[in-house]
């Protein structure tokens, strides 16, 4: 089977790692605020948090801007549980934008019409998480002049889309959000084995996220209530925190990927370019990129043309058995039954429910053969019914 997505790891990427575990930190060493370094200056943000997932990142994130009981929180339905679950496990409740029919990315328009219902209603979202899926960033400037009018924080849910950029900077700038959030889970564009990365440019947010990975535990004086330690051995835990500590022998991998960074995006785009133009006369869509973006490409997702449950189950199953490993990011994770439970039924966001009814990713990553490529174009053209 063709995978959809896979790692690469170098012997240099394992030379680092092997490094880190003749030396004297496994963790809390000097590979993690190393790593944090080499990503805050390569997307342009002040502060990186190194955390060891991208989950973690979100909750943190999430919990720095205060989400808690009685708050909501909205998002994009085509996402990944992690995004919607962050703002959960804060107590507070999740509720759902519509995609663009385009990007397949939250819509500004769905979130502006959504926004001018809940404040006649009352009731608007404390933040909103855009998420750059398939590595292609949200329409930032609009979701973030949203923000500005209706008073909601931002965290994008960068995951796909580190080495993307948006209007001439790099994702991960945070120009227009609070946060940004990467994930290093093996089928991104790089990886740690687990590990996430929080970026932003607000010096309290960055300090109460750093707070928030390490149990809330704080060895600094100045940061202590009391102001009369007990000995040098004192330290404080001012908040709940958790242990979201990323290791150094993952942050060292991190580093020794983040060398190939430019190199992956490239070569993710040129198979996109590949695909597009192998696709070029079937009645596919092929990935929409917008004019200020440039994507990461972490998916390659195609539609068929006429959403049809049963057509594109039937396709999805000719490519798993003719060894193509599809997948479908994702089910409108409103639909997921703990959602249900908790949110109860919904009914159903029409763009969102039309993706689902016709997306399917391909194999993408930068080590796909030649070979590999070119089976995956045969299968494709000759399940849809050419040559
Ligand atoms: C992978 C992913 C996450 C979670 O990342 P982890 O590092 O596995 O916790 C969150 N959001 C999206 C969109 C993802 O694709």
């Amino acid at each position: 089977m063709i995978p959809y997505g896979r790692q690469e790891v170098t012997e240099a990427d394992i030379r680092a790692v092997e490094a880190v575990l003749r030396s004297d930190f496994l963790t809390q060493g000097p590979a993690v605020p190393h790593f944090e370094r080499v990503v805050a200056r390569t997307v342009g943000a002040r502060h990186a948090v190194a955390m060891n997932s991208a989950t973690s990142a979100l909750h943190a994130a999430c919990a720095a801007l205060g989400v808690e009981s009685g708050d909501l929180v909205w998002t994009s339905p085509i996402t990944f549980v992690a995004t919607a679950n962050c703002a959960r496990y804060c107590g507070a409740e999740v509720d759902w934008v519509d995609i663009d029919p385009e990007t397949y990315n939250l819509s500004p328009i769905a979130l502006e019409q959504k926004l001018i219902t809940a404040a006649a209603g009352g009731r608007l979202p404390k933040v909103v998480i855009p998420v750059h899926l398939a590595g292609q960033s949200c329409d930032m400037q609009r979701i973030h002049a949203l923000g500005a009018r209706f008073g909601f924080r931002i965290i994008e849910d960068a995951s796909h889309a580190i080495g993307g950029s948006y209007a001439g900077k790099a994702v991960g700038s945070c120009e227009f959000s609070d946060i940004t959030v990467f994930s290093f889970h093996p089928v991104k564009i790089i990886t740690t084995g687990e590990g996430g990365m929080a970026l932003t440019n607000d010096d309290a947010l960055a300090e109460r996220m750093a707070l928030l990975r390490v149990h809330g535990i704080t060895r600094d004086p100045e940061r202590m209530t009391s102001d009369q330690p007990d000995g040098p051995w004192y330290y404080e835990q001012t908040t709940l925190g958790y242990n979201y500590r990323m290791t150094d022998i993952q942050a060292a991998l991190g580093i020794s990927q983040m060398a190939r960074l430019a190199g992956y995006v490239e070569q993710r785009n040129a198979i996109a370019d590949r695909y597009d133009e192998a696709f070029d006369d079937l009645p596919l869509t092929t990935p929409h990129v917008d004019g200020l973006c440039t994507s990461a490409f972490h998916l390659y997702v195609i539609r068929i043309q006429t959403p049809d449950a049963a057509r594109h189950r039937a396709l999805f199953e000719r490519l798993r058995d003719a060894g193509i490993g599809v997948n479908l990011h994702y089910i409108p994770v409103y639909r997921q039954p703990d959602f249900v439970r908790q949110c109860g039924p919904h009914p159903g966001l029409p763009e969102a429910e039309a993706y689902y009814a016709s997306a399917i990713s391909l194999p993408m990553f930068p080590t796909l053969s030649e070979e590999d490529l070119a089976e995956v174009v045969r299968v494709v053209r000759r399940e849809m019914g050419k040559e």
